[in-house]
């Protein structure tokens, strides 16, 4: 089986090409889903986050403290490096166990990380890159449909993200995503067949 990541800047339209891959009946594991996951109690990721960060990280309901973490990590480079070497190999074992379990059938999975190329090591472990993108005009449009979500919120969160040039670059498939949905079915349709293909002969 081969894997391959799915990555692209916030709101391009990453969840909606992953659902469009399972349509087809492409695996796709969510990196961010399992993020979610570890970060509920009880979890080992949860005591190793509390015994670093104290007891502001957690909440009283024993969750992950979403807001404070975002905000500790936000400016200090040294506490998200530390969030990240305790995240980031449960979620990788994680990805791994998902793997493990599905048919030895499947030709290829899809891996979704929003951090493909800033995680190395989740780069590391996948195939090739298939990038989603947009204009940074339809992104920030997409992303203001969002409730709560400010002008100035989404310009800092595209700004802290990695520049989309940098990203084309860096992915070996790409697929744009500034026409209709139906159009990005059709796309996705196309790139599906060419993967298809790519994994028998890689296997063969
Ligand atoms: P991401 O997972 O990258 O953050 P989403 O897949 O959630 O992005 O897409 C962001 C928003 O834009 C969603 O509301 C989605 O339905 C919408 N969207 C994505 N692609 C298209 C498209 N081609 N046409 C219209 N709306 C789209």
């Amino acid at each position: 089986m081969r894997v391959i990541g799915l990555t692209g800047g916030i709101a391009s339209g990453k969840s909606t090409v992953s659902a469009l891959f399972s349509q087809r009946g492409v695996p796709v594991i969510d990196a961010d889903v399992i993020a979610h996951r570890l970060s509920q109690p009880p979890s080992a990721a949860l005591d190793a986050i509390r015994a670093h960060f104290g007891p502001a990280a957690i909440d009283a309901d024993g969750t992950l403290a979403r807001g404070w973490m975002r905000q500790h990590v936000f400016d200090n480079a040294a506490a998200r490096a530390q969030l990240e070497a305790i995240m980031h190999p449960r979620i990788l074992a994680e990805i791994e166990r998902e793997l493990g379990e599905l048919p030895a059938t499947t030709p290829y999975a899809l891996v979704a990380v929003p951090l493909l190329f800033e995680a190395p090591a989740f780069r590391a472990r996948v195939e090739r890159a298939l990038v989603v993108e947009c204009s940074e005009t339809r992104q920030r449009q997409r992303l203001l449909a969002r409730p709560g979500m400010t002008g100035e919120l989404a310009d800092a969160i595209i700004n802290s993200q990695l520049d989309r040039s940098k990203r084309r670059e860096l992915g070996d498939d790409i697929i744009d995503n500034d026409g209709s949905l139906d159009r990005l079915a059709e796309v996705v349709a196309q790139q599906h067949q060419r993967y298809l293909a790519w994994s028998t002969v890689a296997q063969t």
